[in-house]
């Protein structure tokens, strides 16, 4: 199997309820290696870059739902004026699916209850929008992608 690495951020919802701690520790029990963290401000151009390709795609092309994934990452409904998310990557065999699974699938309440959103997410009840705690890449492509837009190089451990 090939070496992966992959992107999760702690999102503006995990944030607020101070779940870092509690998603760290449901990722490092993947036992892949943790190559790089920060903790970044997520301005409007970062937020469009990161979800840059579901634009327009499957729910998405209800513009309000998209505007409404930006405005969430930017920690618009969160409260927090430094609009801060936690950027992680992991590094190992199979990295990608195996953070997925550790994070579980996009609704929570789909999500098994040993997964992060399973255990700790929720559905806003006011704008039906998945408060999911967390982002993991979906596939190699992707993470490739994400985390260059995360992550200078050298901030990154070989
Ligand atoms: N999302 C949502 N409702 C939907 C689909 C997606 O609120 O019906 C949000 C959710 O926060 C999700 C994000 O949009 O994590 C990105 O969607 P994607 O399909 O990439 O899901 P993910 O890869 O995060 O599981
Ligand atoms: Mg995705």
């Amino acid at each position: 199997m090939a070496i992966e690495r992959t992107l999760v951020l702690v999102k503006p919802d995990g944030m607020q309820r101070h779940l870092a701690g509690l998603a760290i520790d449901r990722l490092e029990n993947t036992h892949l290696e943790l190559i790089g963290a920060r903790i970044a401000t997520v301005t409007d151009k970062l937020a469009r870059e990161h979800y840059a390709l579901l634009e327009g795609k499957g729910p998405f092309t209800d513009k309000k739902l998209f505007e409404h994934l930006i405005n969430f990452i930017k920690g618009e409904y969160h409260g927090d004026p430094k609009r801060r998310v936690l950027a992680l990557v992991y590094q190992g065999e199979n990295a990608v699916q195996g953070i997925r699974a550790a994070v579980g699938v996009t609704n929570p309440e789909d999500a098994s209850p040993d997964t992060i959103r399973g255990a700790f997410g929720r559905i806003c009840r006011k704008h039906g929008y998945f408060e999911n705690v967390v982002h993991a890449s979906g596939n190699l492509e992707e993470a490739e992608r994400e985390i260059k837009i995360w992550f200078r190089p050298e901030e990154l451990l070989n």
